[in-house]
């Protein structure tokens, strides 16, 4: 259907300063942080459940595609509009709703951003533990579709045990809402459809509101920074740290390489010499000496070198600890434009992979991906949440040469192939998106377990049958 119509006909629907078909923003609606251009035909911006369900049910009759937007910072293509269609930004839906702390949930609208809320939930003395580096941007409906996790994923997982309940409205002729799971923390409704929507990417259903699971600020974190000359060293520290009875907050990873390019990023002149391992551990105050020492003394023993310690997030953060870590994109995008930049003509992308393999495993996994580097000649940026196995690898390749290009590809093959064989997965919380369907296949075909995908397809068309929510993603 022709543009000036989509615009008008929704207008009408649900008012005219909720919708915009300017080409400016169009554009700026069509693109996502990997350098994919999609068509966004319109954006919508609903202030209300009711918004949502309008529209939805204004594309279901028009046969006109639906995606779902909080701040488009996924890093698997999954919210770009593929196919010309309708951009639903949920950037005014943001509200907090209620706090329950006696009920330990908070319920949201889906465009809050997460720094947001922890803004408001840490004035009472709680949290909402998933941090994707991106939290700054990143929404809760996002981070909910994709199945986000981040530095803390090593103590409190990723989404997908955090969430309680949620408002969805269903891509059907009356744009249903609906309401799955529970507000209380045991919930048995038949079959479990908010994990299902939980890293769903926005093909299956559109949340506007979720309760979600909050917990107590720990009392305080103490944080130690180290080098390691040696990866065997620093990973038989985390060994170590994790053999104590101790569950670490953080444990964060960079290779000394990707820990230099990240430190010129950010104008820091700190002397790397080795690997960057970070750990934080939640302790009591009054334990906090003698954890700073342990932890100081461990890093040590296992020839830990540059070793910082805080006594609190706080200071840690005043002291810029975090600050390297938190600089891995920035450092992966930075070195991919320094390869390329005296080629002409040269458009880069970038692969920022999602690896995760058993914790035991990452040594195994390390020494794998600097093989695959020599074999394909890609410098290797490589970071990471060790502390639950995930690995962010990553290459920038001129899509502008075709042998590069394929080279690239073959470098992603190697990788899925690497993670499945060390007992890990393609993807751990960035979700599939376009970017990794090819490898969710390969890993489910590895396992035996292809069927799995023709019933995954099935669930898309029970719940989605004209293909209108966020096509061609996930399966
Ligand atoms: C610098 C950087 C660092 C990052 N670090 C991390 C990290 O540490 N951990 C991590 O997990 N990810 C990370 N990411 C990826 C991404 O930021 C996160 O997945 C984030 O949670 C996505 O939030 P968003 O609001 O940008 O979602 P979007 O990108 O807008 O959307 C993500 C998916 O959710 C769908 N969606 C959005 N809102 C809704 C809704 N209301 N209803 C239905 N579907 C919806 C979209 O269609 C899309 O499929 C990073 C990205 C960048 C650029």
């Amino acid at each position: 259907m022709e543009k000036d119509k989509i615009v008008r006909d929704i207008s009408k629907l649900i008012g005219k300063d909720k919708v915009s078909g300017d080409e400016a923003l169009l554009s700026i609606y069509s693109k996502d942080p990997l350098g994919n251009v999609g068509k966004a035909l319109a954006v919508v911006f609903p202030e209300e459940s009711k918004d949502v369900s309008r529209v939805v049910s204004y594309a279901y009759k028009n046969d006109i595609k639906i995606y779902a937007q909080g701040s488009s910072t996924s890093l698997a293509g999954s919210s770009l509009p593929k196919e010309p269609g309708i951009v639903i930004s949920f950037e005014r839906m943001k509200k907090v709703l209620e706090v329950s702390l006696v009920n330990s949930y908070v319920l949201v609208e889906p465009g809050i951003r997460i720094d947001d809320l922890n803004l408001e939930l840490g004035s009472k003395g709680y949290m909402f533990p998933v941090d994707p580096a991106s939290s700054s941007v990143a929404t809760v409906g996002g981070a909910i579709n994709s199945g986000a996790g981040g530095m803390r994923g090593a103590k409190y997982g990723t989404m997908r045990d955090w969430v309680l309940g949620l408002e969805i409205v269903l891509p059907d002729e009356n744009g249903t809402i609906a309401f799955a799971g529970c507000k209380t923390l045991k919930c048995r409704q038949g079959y479990d459809l908010v994990r299902l929507i939980v890293g769903s990417e926005g093909t299956l259903a559109l949340v506007t509101k979720a309760y979600l699971k909050i917990t107590p600020l720990p009392e305080t974190v103490i944080v130690a920074l180290a080098f390691f000359p040696r990866l065997e060293n620093l990973m038989e520290a985390v060994v170590d740290i994790k053999s104590q009875r101790v569950q670490p907050y953080i444990l964060e990873f960079l290779e000394k390489r990707t820990a230099e390019v990240a430190a010129k990023s950010i104008g820091r002149s700190i002397n790397i010499d080795g690997h960057m391992l970070l750990a934080g551990i939640d302790v009591n105050r009054e334990a906090v000496d003698r954890y700073v020492e342990w932890i100081e003394k461990l890093l040590k023993e296992h020839g830990g070198k540059g070793i910082q310690t805080a006594r609190s997030w706080q200071e840690a953060e005043e002291r810029g600890l975090f600050d390297i870590r938190r600089s891995l994109f920035v450092a992966q995008s930075k070195m991919a434009r320094e390869i390329y930049k005296n080629v002409n003509n040269a458009k880069i992308m970038l692969l920022i992979e999602d690896i995760a393999v058993p914790p035991s495993r990452l040594i195994e996994a390390v020494k794998g991906l600097k093989e695959l580097e020599k074999k394909h000649g890609f410098v290797t940026m490589l970071g990471g949440h060790v502390g639950d196995g995930n690995l962010h690898p990553s290459i920038g390749f001129n899509m502008l040469d075709p042998e590069e290009t394929k080279r690239a590809e073959r470098w992603f093959e190697d990788l899925v192939d690497l993670a499945i064989s060390l007992d890990g997965t393609v993807s751990s919380e960035h979700g599939i998106g376009i970017t990794k369907k090819e490898a969710l296949r390969r890993e489910l075909e590895a396992r035996g377990s292809l069927k799995l995908l023709e019933i995954m397809k099935d669930i898309k068309k029970v719940f989605d049958p004209k293909n209108i929510l966020n096509p061609g993603k996930v399966v």
